[in-house]
């Protein structure tokens, strides 16, 4: 059972609005059948379909089901044809997902928050090669009081009022650890024994369904659906999402373990199976376990890792099998890796979360709802650590949205 969250919805709306216009997101409200009410439209209109992609939708909508523009965070500005007007950022090539974009067309941190701040403050610095080694405590162990940094091979030790951790949900977690001392023996601010547990990822694959037709689409990623979030006809439990994701490369699928059939082809014919194939990206929730644990043993980091939900994205891919036929798409469903591995394994996660959870008891939650450490006045961690549970939609509006609340309570202590 997917644990609730100790916060409503309603707490959070304000700032997914916020990260939705400071992030650029282009969606269409309405269309995706479980969208949680919004106080406002997306500030962008939705990235819209390639002929291709478009055919798809209406052949879903035709059996019934409700899929959707997928939302994204994208410097793009679109003419009413489609293409991009000549001062868009983005060139919707076919490199969106999980390349770098060298035009800077991605809506990241870096482009939207860490660039222009630098650019426009003064007493802001971004230390770089600066790896934070462990949090020291004054006497009490209430506040922290030093921040331990290498740097170019040397020691140095920062001290701030209000110090905030974003490492992510595994090396926040591995600080905390790091930094144990008298007042705080198995951990900071890790009294409730929480720190490194909990620890949740995407079950997460990647299909490519290889058809008939060419498909000539550039952009893919714009259309998502969620008819199955909460279940099936033949499955009562929850599935998960199921999303467009970046259009496949020959040298992709080159560099990929295919099937045996395809192996004994004398020349294989990759850009033929790219250019015949359409690709998807599924995803479902991981349960969060006290046991799905990050820690230290003799000096070494370990990740123990027990599967929770394993059938949900097995049911997943059957239904999107199903949903291609009835649609009316003939294809071959093959297993890509994309840029991690088949059905994406711990090693090529993407998406992970908990470990040091919030909520209001101190005994089993390691932050309270603002996200401040319960055992240390002064700390505060911002980043994807602090979900009690992931759910099986991306989860980074959710991690940004965040951080502008706890931004907002810190400035509120100010
Ligand atoms: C290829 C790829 C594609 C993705 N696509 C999507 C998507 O489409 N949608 C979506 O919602 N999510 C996506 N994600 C997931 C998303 O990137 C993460 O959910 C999000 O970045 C997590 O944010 P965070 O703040 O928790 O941690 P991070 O973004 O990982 O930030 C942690 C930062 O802390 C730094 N750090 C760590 N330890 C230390 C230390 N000891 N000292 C100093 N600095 C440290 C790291 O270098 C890093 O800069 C994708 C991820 C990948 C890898
Ligand atoms: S990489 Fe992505 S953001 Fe950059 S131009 Fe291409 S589609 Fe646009």
């Amino acid at each position: 059972m997917s644990p609730a969250w100790p916060l409503d919805y309603a707490v959070f709306e304000p700032y997914y609005a916020q990260a939705e216009r400071l992030f650029h997101v282009h969606g269409q409200r309405g269309e995706d059948p479980l969208e949680p009410w919004a106080s406002t439209p997306y500030p962008h209109p939705p990235v819209s379909h390639e002929p291709r992609i478009a055919q798809l939708d209406a052949d879903l909508r035709a059996i019934g089901l409700h899929p959707f523009h997928l939302p994204l965070g994208i410097l793009l500005d679109e003419k009413p044809d489609g293409t991009p007007t000549p001062t868009s950022v983005c060139m919707r090539c076919s490199f969106f997902d999980g390349f770098p974009c060298l035009l800077n067309g991605k809506a990241d941190a870096q482009v939207i928050c860490v660039d222009p701040m630098l650019a426009a403050h003064d007493n802001v610095t971004l230390m770089t090669n600066a790896y934070v080694s462990r949090l020291g405590t004054d006497a009490s162990g209430r506040r922290v009081d030093a921040v331990h940094v290498t740097r170019n091979g040397g020691e140095e030790i920062y001290s701030a009022d209000i110090v905030v951790v974003a490492c992510g949900a595994l090396s926040s977690a591995l600080l905390l650890l790091r930094s144990a001392n008298d007042q705080h023996p198995d951990g900071l601010a890790n009294g409730s024994g929480q720190v490194g547990r909990n620890y949740m990822r995407h079950h997460m694959s990647v299909l490519m369904a290889v058809m008939p037709q060419a498909n000539d689409t550039v952009f893919q990623k714009t259309l998502a659906f969620s008819d199955f979030y909460f279940g099936a006809d033949d499955w009562p439990h929850p599935l998960g999402l199921v999303q467009m994701c970046a259009t496949s490369h020959a040298p992709q699928i080159r560099g990929e373990v295919l099937p045996e059939w395809l192996e004994w082809l004398p020349r294989m014919p990759f850009e033929q199976i790219a250019r015949h194939s359409m690709d998807f990206w599924l995803q479902a929730e991981d349960l969060p376990h006290p046991d799905n644990r990050i820690y230290y043993k003799d000096g070494m980091v370990h990740l123990d890792q027990h599967e929770t939900n394993p059938q949900a994205l097995h049911h997943l891919k059957r239904k999107l099998k199903q949903v291609l036929t009835e649609a009316g798409h003939p294809h071959v469903l093959l297993e890509r890796s994309l840029y991690f591995g088949k059905d994406i394994l711990l090693d090529g996660t993407a998406h992970q979360a908990g470990t040091a959870r919030f909520g209001t008891d101190p005994a089993t939650s390691v932050l309270d709802l603002d996200c401040r450490a319960h055992e240390v006045d002064n700390l505060y961690l911002a980043d994807a650590s602090f979900f009690p549970s992931i759910g099986a939609v991306n989860p980074t509006l959710t991690i940004i949205a965040n951080a502008l609340r706890v931004a907002d309570r810190i400035r509120e202590r100010l």
